[in-house]
């Protein structure tokens, strides 16, 4: 009996692979070994070829093509990648996860560990699809890991169908799992030569039959008000209350192009970290746009507020400093549409209607994409990551694994034609 996509992915939630913010080390934390070996041991378990694990924790393997010389897609075909990141958000305790595996009968979902912390039906649509069915949660008290440990075990699970049918045919397939994706570094040191696919997808995806190829262009923005402080008691004429200019600043910030008022392709301006005092403030600011030139829009926005502001405070002095972040993948995915045809048509086959949905966000194949290797996103069956209320469908992930098993036969009969 071949152990499910489900027995693995509890083995693997149990594990505390939690990443962590600003670390000086590569991952950002030692603990994300004890999964990455553990992976290690697995591929080898597999048969797998080129099994390694390098110092910054990367995991690499192959299954080589088993397609008979003969074969129309013999040569023809190129090498494609299967990515997950074994890492999990630092916005909730990742450790000592408890996952309930529960037949879903309907209504809200009260959590064990925790009757304060409920999946609510109202907020979870796609709960009503899993009505009969078996879905996972943690038990309140962490998050659950799905994202992306579900990844994570389709992949395995897809590995396993595949190296145990020789029936199903393929081209050369090489798996990376990643540390870090969470704090935002997860490709830094990845290395898509030594990869060495043509075409890759990350499995990091939520709801079921949906799949991602674009992602916001991403910059941030930071705003510094200088003030000047002295003891209040003498302050007259001299104090600059840098804090007064800055909430001037905010104030003026348009709340129609925010977060909580923006949805599908519409850009916005994040405010989200404010630090300061008298003689110095500063805030961190997301500038997010699907449409890559807009994100000067977003900057002139800002520069425009500070000019208003600016002679309000004419003692204060006011800087505006932008930083990079990543870019619409859509902007970098290059000619060959085959890399999303095949990914569109092997969800089909699996008997699902495909959907492709626009993230708002970036994944690590915003940054591979960018470097080359196109790399669009494909759906775990996750829900409501980086919290307690974390739950995740066993049947999407299943339907996963048929996707990945359809994806590599999809891109076999493409080669041939
Ligand atoms: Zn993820």
């Amino acid at each position: 009996m071949k152990e499910s996509a489900l027995d693995k992915f509890v083995r693997y939630a149990k594990i505390d692979t939690q990443s962590k913010d600003d670390a000086e080390t590569y991952p950002s934390t030692q603990k994300q070994f004890d999964l990455l070996n553990l992976l290690v041991g697995e591929l080898r378990d597999l048969g797998l070829a080129d099994v390694s694990i390098d110092k910054y924790g990367y995991v690499m393997a192959t299954i080589p093509s088993n397609l008979p010389r003969n074969h129309r897609a013999f040569g023809k075909i190129p090498c494609i990648g299967l990515i997950a990141h074994v890492d999990t958000s630092p916005s909730a305790s990742g450790a000592n996860v408890n996952p309930q595996i529960v037949t879903y009968t309907g209504g809200d979902i009260v959590l064990p560990g925790d009757p304060s912390v409920v999946i609510k039906a109202s907020e979870n649509p796609e709960l009503s699809k899993s009505i009969g069915k078996t879905i996972v949660t943690s038990d309140g008290t962490t998050l659950l890991g799905a994202d992306d440990k579900a990844g994570v075990a389709i992949i395995m699970t897809a590995a396993q169908t595949l190296v145990s049918d020789s029936s199903i045919l393929h081209g050369d397939i090489r798996i990376g799992f990643t540390p870090d994706e969470e704090v935002g570094t997860g490709t830094k040191f990845f290395d898509i030569k030594i990869f060495g696919a043509k075409f890759a997808y990350t499995v990091d995806g939520d709801t079921v039959g949906e799949l991602n190829k674009e992602t916001f262009s991403a910059n941030q923005a930071i705003i510094t008000v200088y003030g000047r402080n002295i003891h209040p008691g003498t302050a007259k004429g001299i104090m600059v209350n840098s804090l007064r200019a800055m909430a001037d600043i905010i104030v003026r910030m348009p709340k129609d192009i925010a977060p909580e008022t923006t949805e599908g392709y519409e850009p916005y301006i994040h405010p989200h970290v404010l630090e300061g005092e008298e003689a110095k403030s500063t805030l961190k600011i997301l500038l997010r746009d699907f449409n890559t030139p807009g994100l000067d829009v977003l900057k002139r926005n800002l520069e425009q507020i500070i000019a208003e502001v600016q002679p309000l405070h004419p003692r204060a002095k006011i800087e505006l400093k932008i930083i990079e972040q990543y870019r619409n993948m859509k902007d970098y995915m290059g000619n060959d549409l085959r890399v999303l045809d095949c990914l569109f048509e092997a969800t089909q086959r699996s008997g699902l209607l495909p959907t492709w949905v626009p993230i708002r966000g970036g994944t690590d194949g915003s940054r591979l994409t960018e470097k080359g290797l196109p790399t669009p996103n494909i759906f775990t069956g996750g829900h409501n990551y980086h919290g307690p209320t974390e739950w995740l469908s066993v049947e999407g992930m299943e339907k996963s694994v048929a996707t990945i098993v359809n994806l590599v036969q999809v891109w076999v009969d493409k080669s041939a034609a």
